[in-house]
């Protein structure tokens, strides 16, 4: 492959598994093996002094060398640490997810030549912070992100290029609105699409970035821990190995659970041994409010789209977790309809990524892409104010949720006092109207203003997010021609130079240009 084609990526880096995929000669999305010869890759990884080892043997280590282990990194990926020392050590949860990257780069270049340009999603719910640590991972993994995209808006993606509505005039196809239902390993997400064509417009968006098939492990492992304990045994939870050798059994068992009525988990724990049979009606008891999150926030995104059920076309299937069948069921009797499931639940969110980025390579070399992607905001953005009567801090939203992209919001701040030369701004995501209950985003100085300004001389601070939900803060002085600085400061994320640092030590990669 020359340079001057790079071939066209899309990397779904899920919670627990991970896909990357490329466009073939004939314009058609397809999975490329990683060096097991698997579709997919576990987001797993074991440090292993020196080594680094991603995806399958780091999964087996889970059970054995749990404190070596990271898994489900994506859960963390916003915070500043992984939630657990691995060897002793703290990283930071987008470095875990820039190995898991690198090993799919590495692997794909092995097959398909070097890979270099891709486009990886997110979960549509993620707010703006993880998407920025998102695209920092994949700088760190040595790949230049041509854009986020979200997951559900890749399946749908996917499922348009599938039905042939990707060839249909965008104007004159009739609208379909398809509600995207997906339950991944560690995340779910809802979001209603109107297709029209090649266009894709999200209409609304909500889900849950803490819950997923993870959380439907972990209660048939309470159930099997419990059953254990009952039956004269110590917790196996207690103990790391005993623990994870139980929640892959357990893992293994929701799988049978899909499609048998019983399933058989075998619990080891000092010097005991005991199989455990658990019936699929059980299991759907012990995790019915689960479900019922699912259920009270797809309702809710309905709703914010301004649909019934009967306006919708489809209710789309993606994430392996909606195999299991208490899904299909509860979507079945809310809708109406049969659910489809006709793309494949683990591929087609990497497939819509490769087609965006085949749409994206398409435009960088002059022709014009076919594809439309209109995407709205996960979460409202505010400023921090404080409440004249309180004194509490204030969430003053300026871009509500659910807001057509790219977006600019403004809010006119004014001077206290005379000759004032900055003021601070804090952003926050989040629906509350208590500042501190939302998520900080970062502040931004604005520094050098003219000097001598009157007191309660306006600025206008405007805040743009761009399509794929990262934001920009510019500022201006109405009545003045003077250029002010601004400085965005991320509450949380690496500096350039930790970037750098880790890009090299990853992939051996110098610096390149990150925003
Ligand atoms: P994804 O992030 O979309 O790859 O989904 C991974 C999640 O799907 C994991 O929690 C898996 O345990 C779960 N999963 C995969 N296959 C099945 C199945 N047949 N039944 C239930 N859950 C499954």
């Amino acid at each position: 492959m020359s340079q001057s084609s790079p071939p066209a990526i899309g990397i779904d880096l899920g919670t627990t598994f991970s896909a990357l995929a490329r466009i073939d000669d004939r314009g058609r999305p397809i999975t490329v093996v990683n060096a097991e010869g698997d579709l997919l890759t576990p987001s797993v990884v074991l440090f292993d002094g020196d080594d680094i080892v991603v995806g399958k043997e780091a999964l087996k280590a889970v059970a054995t060398e749990a404190d070596r282990v990271a898994e489900c990194s994506k859960r963390d990926v916003g915070h500043r640490v992984y939630h657990k020392l691995i060897e002793g050590k703290q990283y930071p949860p987008e470095v875990v997810e820039a190995l898991i990257l690198n090993k799919l780069r590495v692997d794909a270049g092995k097959q398909i030549g070097p890979v270099s340009k891709a486009v990886v999603t997110v979960p549509a719910y993620f707010d703006e912070v993880r998407r920025k640590a998102t695209e920092d991972a994949g700088y760190m993994a040595g790949l230049e992100v041509l854009d986020i995209i979200n997951e559900p808006t890749a399946a749908a993606v996917a499922f348009g290029f599938q039905q042939g509505y990707l060839d249909d005039e965008g104007s004159s196809a009739a609208p379909r609105n398809v509600l995207v239902y997906d339950l991944g390993g560690g995340t779910f997400d809802v979001t209603v699409m109107q297709i029209r064509g090649a266009e894709f417009n999200a209409l609304a968006t909500d889900g849950d970035v803490r819950l997923g098939g993870y959380d439907w492990d972990q209660r048939l492992v309470d159930l099997a821990a419990e059953r254990f304990i009952a039956a004269g045994g110590d917790d196996p939870r207690e103990d790391p190995v005993s623990a994870g050798k139980l929640w892959r059994e357990c893992e293994d068992a929701k799988r049978t659970l899909s499609a048998r009525q019983k399933a058989t988990v075998a619990c080891h724990h000092r010097g005991a041994s005991r199989r455990i049979e658990i019936a699929r009606n059980e299991f759907e008891e012990t995790t019915q409010d689960l479900l019922d999150r699912t259920r009270f926030t797809t309702v809710q995104a309905l709703k914010a789209a301004g649909l019934h059920w009967n306006d919708l076309d489809r209710v789309l299937l993606v994430g392996g977790s909606t195999r299991m069948p208490m899904v299909r069921e509860m979507l079945r009797r809310l809708s109406g309809m049969e659910p489809d499931d006709s793309v494949s639940a683990d591929e087609a969110v990497a497939h819509g990524a490769a087609l965006r980025a085949s749409l994206i390579l398409a435009r960088q070399n002059g022709l014009t892409p076919a594809l439309k992607i209109r995407n709205v905001n996960s979460h409202s953005l505010g400023v921090v104010g404080l409440d004249p009567l309180t004194r509490r801090r204030r969430n003053g939203i300026l871009i509500p949720r659910n807001t057509r992209l790219p977006v600019t919001g403004k809010r006119i701040f004014k001077t206290h006092k005379t000759g004032q030369r900055s003021i601070l701004v804090e952003i926050v995501e989040g629906e509350s109207p208590s500042a501190d209950d939302c998520t900080p985003i970062g502040r931004c100085s604005i520094r050098n203003l003219p000097s001598g300004l009157p007191a309660r001389h306006p600025v206008e601070v405007l805040f743009q997010y761009a399509s794929n939900g990262r934001l920009k803060v510019r500022v201006e002085l109405p009545e003045t021609n003077r250029r002010v600085e601004t400085e965005f400061v991320r509450e949380t994320g690496l500096s350039k130079e930790s970037l750098d640092a880790w890009r090299k030590s990853i992939c051996g990669l110098p610096p390149g240009k990150r925003n």
